[in-house]
């Protein structure tokens, strides 16, 4: 399972355009860390990997729950940080989006485990000495 380092945001911005490119149409891909870990940014060098957007485009789904980029739409980008309850998760029709042959990224999906697809990618984010980021991708 690769594990990579960027020491900037460019740098996992630029981390995520490549990874864009080896994931199979539908995946779906959990980005997974803390506050600032950097999974938002990585989201943005993946959109934009995708063609589905710029980076400056990419805002975080925090409030909004759920973006989408490009035609089809290409990519979706969902953030679960602000709900609690899987009832409250199950109500946004995660599965027609896990059906729909875009990519789905999610950031706070491991807290609804349960609600999560298989099979899908794991990115784990974690911080390191200042701007450094550990950064692992695995198939689950
Ligand atoms: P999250 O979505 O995990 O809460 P964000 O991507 O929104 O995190 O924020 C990450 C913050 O950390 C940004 O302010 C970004 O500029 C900063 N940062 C510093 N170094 C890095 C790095 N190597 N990779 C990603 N972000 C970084
Ligand atoms: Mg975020």
């Amino acid at each position: 399972m690769p594990v990579y380092r960027t020491a900037s945001e460019e740098q996992t911005i630029a981390l995520g355009e490549r990874l864009a490119r080896e994931f199979p149409a539908g995946a779906v891909v959990l980005l997974i860390g803390g506050l600032g870990a950097g999974k938002t940014t990585l989201a943005k060098g993946i959109i934009t990997g995708l063609g589905a957007a710029v980076p400056e485009e990419v805002s975080s789904p925090t409030f909004t729950l759920i973006h989408e980029y490009g035609e089809g739409p290409l990519v979706y980008h969902i953030d679960l940080y602000r709900l609690d309850e899987a009832r409250e998760v199950a109500s946004l029709g995660l599965d027609d989006i896990f059906e729909s042959g875009a990519i789905v990224l999610i950031e706070w999906g491991e807290r609804f485990p349960a609600l999560m697809p298989t099979p899908r990618i794991e990115i784990r984010l974690r911080p390191g000495e200042e701007d450094e980021r550990e950064i692992e991708v695995r198939s689950v």
